[in-house]
């Protein structure tokens, strides 16, 4: 994990601690999430809270087991107040690109417009435009955008979107490996 005081330029480089990924970190499928909450800081892991609980239920409907994949996070400290500034993702990237390129990936899937971005390095890309097109080729594997658990936590109508997502991406590994 990073060290906090060396993320200069980082405007979180304060608040820490720095939450790592959870999961076989060589898996080829790994999930990108935004950004640890409070739960995720207390539990030292991402996605424990009530966005994680949608997110293993979709995983789990979708034909995926929690122990096969890897997750991680667009920044790795808590964001304030709420949602990651550009700063802060950019700081990270460094993080993320170790956390992406620590083993052969076939499939990235970015939860949510913020990890889509960090994932690709495109702010003009947003995950509810991106999802209407085909999973489309990274430096860390094919991205398949999808939506973030925690909008799906507030509209529940949304979520065969996310399992229909997370099924395209087994389909991608069962396929390709
Ligand atoms: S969010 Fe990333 S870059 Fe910023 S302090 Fe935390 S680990 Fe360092």
């Amino acid at each position: 994990m990073p060290t906090i005081k060396h993320c200069p330029g980082c405007p979180y480089r304060e608040f820490g601690p720095a939450i790592g990924p959870r999961g076989d970190p060589t898996s080829p499928i790994v999930l990108v999430g935004e950004a640890p909450g409070a739960k995720e800081v207390k539990k030292k892991k991402p996605f424990v809270g009530p966005a994680g609980d949608v997110l293993w239920k979709a995983v789990a409907e979708a034909g995926l087991h929690e122990a096969d994949l890897f997750i991680t996070n667009s920044v790795a400290c808590r964001p304030h107040p709420a949602r990651p500034r550009v700063g802060a993702i950019r700081a990270c990237q460094g993080r993320l690109a170790k956390d992406l390129g620590a083993s052969p990936r076939l499939v990235v899937v970015a939860l949510g417009t913020t990890a889509l971005r960090a994932v690709t390095g495109d702010s003009r890309l947003g995950v509810t435009e991106a999802r209407r097109g085909p999973p489309f080729l990274s430096r860390w594997g094919l991205v398949v955008p999808t939506l973030h658990p925690a909008r799906v936590l507030r509209r529940p109508s949304e979520r065969p979107l996310l399992v229909e997502d997370l099924r395209s991406a087994r389909d991608i590994a069962v396929h390709r490996s």
